[in-house]
């Protein structure tokens, strides 16, 4: 097959485009250089039984019904809603915050009146930034917003991102909101629900179409050479005119001209263990790295559809420094927002501007976080933009 179309990487980003490209006749390759599809959403049944998450736990939710009725077509769906508990002071307590957390928190005299307070400056089912209750008029629910920020935030926030309190922009955890409810989970979204057989199998119907070639274990940049004079990106020797999605690192596509852009990596212990460990899928730890060097542990069958009862799966999350060439940390997951490191991408992006047919898509492409269903949005409209453009 001569393709139409060459995209990198088989995360929702390719797979999605490759498979709107594909029912249009266009003729898809795609180079992956993981041995496997699906991207960072991939999960695999392990010796346990457990449906792994192998690049961490990934939960669909979405009030977008394009990108559910379009993933629909590839998959049938389970009920799932996810509640995660936070580790304050020896409880578990609901995160975000909310007035259950209040009640097992405070004594009960103080959790009632502390939930009156909150519910008469804000009402019910709202959801309050820490940081407008830090700036509260009212004593009494700046103290709580002070409790709160130390013991669900400040620590958390540290070990995610390796900054010290003082170097955190209240910004980064001022937006994270604080619930006047009893509602537990931990996403409020319309649809929250798991493909029943899991994202692998859907990417496995999603990539399954006579047009479309998926070239696993291929580092794309072994076989792509960029010309900036020339404005072409070679395939192999010769130049590819048609249309290239390119999902990958932008750093790594141009030789990381303009420097590397930081990242923030995991690195994930797994442990096998009896029974059921934990009563939710995820309990985060937002303590002191001293108490717990870990952000939070999560325990995959508790999300699965027909968990297995004899044993367990568990994943110790560590944070780390992305270094690419790194023993460890070397998987990038969450972009650094600096003024620095958006300065360097801004300038990749306009190097990938002087190529006409080169296509940045996805959350390492456009150094930008995405969710699954914001990514599967996008895929969906660049596929349409590139039909469009013929
Ligand atoms: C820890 C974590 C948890 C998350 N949890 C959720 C969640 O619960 N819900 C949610 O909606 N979203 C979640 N997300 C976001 C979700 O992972 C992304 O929306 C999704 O991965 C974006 O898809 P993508 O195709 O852009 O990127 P990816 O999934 O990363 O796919 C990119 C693909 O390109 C390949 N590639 C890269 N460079 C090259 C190269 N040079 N040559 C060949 N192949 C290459 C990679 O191997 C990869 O397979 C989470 C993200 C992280 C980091």
């Amino acid at each position: 097959m001569k393709p139409d179309v060459l995209i990198v990487g088989a995360g929702f980003a390719g797979s999605v485009t490759a498979r709107v490209l594909a029912e249009q006749g266009r003729h898809v390759l795609i180079l992956e250089k993981r041995s496997h599809i699906g991207g960072n959403a991939y999960d695999w049944l392990d010796e346990n039984g457990v449906m792994r998450h192998e690049y961490g736990p990934h939960i669909f939710h979405t009030s977008s019904t394009q990108a559910v009725e379009f993933l629909s077509r590839f998959t049938d769906w389970y009920d799932y809603e996810h509640r995660v508990l936070g580790w304050i002071e020896g409880k578990l307590v609901p995160i975000p915050f909310n007035l259950t957390s209040i009640e097992l928190l405070f004594e009960p005299q103080r959790a009632d009146h502390l939930k009156e307070v909150l519910i008469r400056e804000y009402g019910m089912e709202q959801k309050v930034p820490i940081l407008e209750l830090r700036k509260s008029e009212d004593q009494e629910v700046r103290e709580l917003a002070e409790f709160i920020f130390e013991h669900v935030f400040k620590y958390y926030t540290m070990k995610q991102w390796g900054y010290t309190a003082e170097e955190i922009d209240p910004a980064v955890t001022g937006r994270v909101p604080v619930l006047v409810s009893y509602d537990d989970r931990y996403f409020q979204d319309s649809f929250q629900k798991m493909p029943d057989q899991g994202f692998t199998a859907l990417f496995e119907k999603l990539l399954d179409h006579e047009n479309i070639e998926v070239r696993l274990n291929t580092e794309a940049m072994d076989h792509l050479s960029v010309d900036l004079d020339a404005h072409t990106i070679s395939l192999d020797g010769a130049i590819f005119e048609g249309p290239i999605v390119y999902t990958g690192l932008a750093d790594h596509l141009f030789g990381y001209v303009k420097g590397d852009l930081p990242y923030r990596s995991l690195e994930f212990e797994v442990r096998s263990e009896a029974g059921q460990v934990q009563p939710v899928t995820t309990v985060n730890y937002p303590t002191p790295a001293e108490v717990h060097p870990y952000t939070r542990i999560t325990e995959y069958k508790n999300m699965q559809k027909e968990a297995p009862k004899e044993r367990t799966t568990i994943a110790v999350e560590y944070p780390y420094a992305y270094h690419r060439n790194g023993e460890k940390g070397n998987v990038p997951y969450y972009p650094v927002f600096t003024d620095a490191s958006k300065a360097s991408y801004e300038a990749y992006r306009s190097l990938a501007e002087q190529i006409p047919n080169l296509y940045l898509l996805g959350r390492l492409a456009e150094y930008k976080y995405y969710n699954m269903d914001a990514i599967v949005d996008a895929a969906l409209a660049l596929g349409r933009e590139l039909l469009e453009k013929e």
